[in-house]
Parts: C-alpha cells; structure tokens; sequence
C-alpha cells in the first residue's frame, strides 16, 4: 500500500505524513524500512515515547489537538506542528523555543468542517492576529503554511468545496501577510478517505493512517 501511495503521490510531488497514532512501535519500523521517514501522531505522550524509542532519524510531525502544558515536551524534536489552532498555543510554542534557542514549524489549523468536534481557527481570527503587532514578536515559531480537516461525509462536492476554501486560505494568507516569505508554502489537508480529492485542490501534505496500516 505505501509503494502505491508514495506513486500517486510523487506525480504531485505531495508529502507524504504516515498517521501511526494507536500503531504498535514495530508496525511503525516496518515502515521506515520501506523508507518512510515522517509520521503523525495525535497525543503528546505516545509520541514522545516512539520518538525516545525509534531511530534518531525519523521526522515526528504533531497532527492532533495540542494542549498548551504539553508543548514543552514535544518542541526539542517534533519536526512539524500541524495543529496551531489558538492564540494563547502559539505563544506557549514560541516560549519553550525561544528556551532553546531553536525554530519550531507550524501550520494554522483552520476549522473548514461542519463538525464542532473538529477545531480550528476562523480565518478571520487568524488574520486579525497575522496583521498585529503580537505576530511581530515571534522569532521562533515560524508558519509554513496551514492545516484543515474535511468533514466526514461521502459528499464528495462538500468535501471539495471544504478543500477549496482551505486553498483560498492559504492564497490570501500568502498574498496579505507572507507574500516575502519562502517557506509559507505547506497545505496540509486529505486522509486516507479524501486525499485524492485533497490533491486535485492543491494540497501539498496528506496525513493517512488507516489505508496505510490498516484498521485497527
Ligand atoms: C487520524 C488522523 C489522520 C489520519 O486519518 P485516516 O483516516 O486514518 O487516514 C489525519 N489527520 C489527523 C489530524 C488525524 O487525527
């Protein structure tokens, strides 16, 4: 399954993040064998344990809702948080980055779905906060793009049009506010029942788990 992906996806040149939540540590390694090398996990302690327990190699991306006393144990390693959907999260991360003296990646998470369980900032919140002098004081939290979740739905043309409006977030986004900025360029959206959708949209990052490693 993963070779097959990895094809479809090479013609988009789409990345390509392995969701192994809930997956057992050895299910993760046979993947890196096959030369996997992201992975998303969704909750802080599993994922700083299969950090501290698989190889040195592996770029740990951070898919699901993050509270704020959690972020100090993820930001010596994770690769990528996909999931910044608050103002107050944003200045925790730059805090214990700024600590270490690093620069974490993070995508705005903006709420596309009709569905209250799934979070997200409302676009014109994020874009009121873009434009303040507050975004200005962070140095080490650095935004390379932006993350939704469709509704879980068979329909199709709802799902698309949840996926077009994230690409027009993340247009004007880059228009307005990072128009000089080379690295705001991510848009993180399709799991395994509508990445391919997602793709035709213009996503540049899926996040599948179940196609990959199977139901649990
Ligand atoms: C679980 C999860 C995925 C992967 O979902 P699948 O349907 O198993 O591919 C993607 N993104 C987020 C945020 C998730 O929590």
């Amino acid at each position: 399954m993963l070779e097959q992906i990895k094809e479809e996806l090479s013609l988009s040149q789409t990345t390509l993040v392995a969701v192994s939540k809930t997956k057992p540590q050895s299910a993760i390694l046979e993947m890196y064998k096959k030369g996997q090398r992201i992975f998303g996990e969704n909750r802080v302690p599993e994922l700083v344990q299969k950090y501290e327990n698989l190889p040195k190699d592996i770029q740990w991306h951070m898919i699901g809702k993050l509270q704020r006393n959690k972020v100090k144990h993820i930001v010596p390693f994770v690769k990528l948080i996909h999931s910044i959907d608050n103002i107050k999260l944003i200045f925790e991360i730059e805090k214990n980055a700024a600590k270490l003296n690093k620069n974490i990646n993070g995508l705005l998470q903006f709420k596309i779905a009709d569905e209250n369980t799934k979070s997200g900032f409302e676009f014109d919140e994020a874009l009121q906060f873009l434009k303040s002098n507050e975004f200005k004081k962070l140095n080490h939290l650095k935004f390379t793009g932006v993350m939704g979740m469709a509704t879980f739905t068979s329909d199709e043309n709802k799902v698309e049009e949840e996926f077009k409006t994230m690409f027009n977030y993340f247009s004007t986004l880059k228009e307005e506010i990072f128009f000089n900025n080379d690295k705001f360029k991510e848009i993180s959206m399709g799991m395994s029942g509508d990445y391919k959708l997602a793709i035709k949209q213009g996503s540049t990052i899926v996040r599948i788990g179940s196609l990959l490693f199977g139901n649990p």
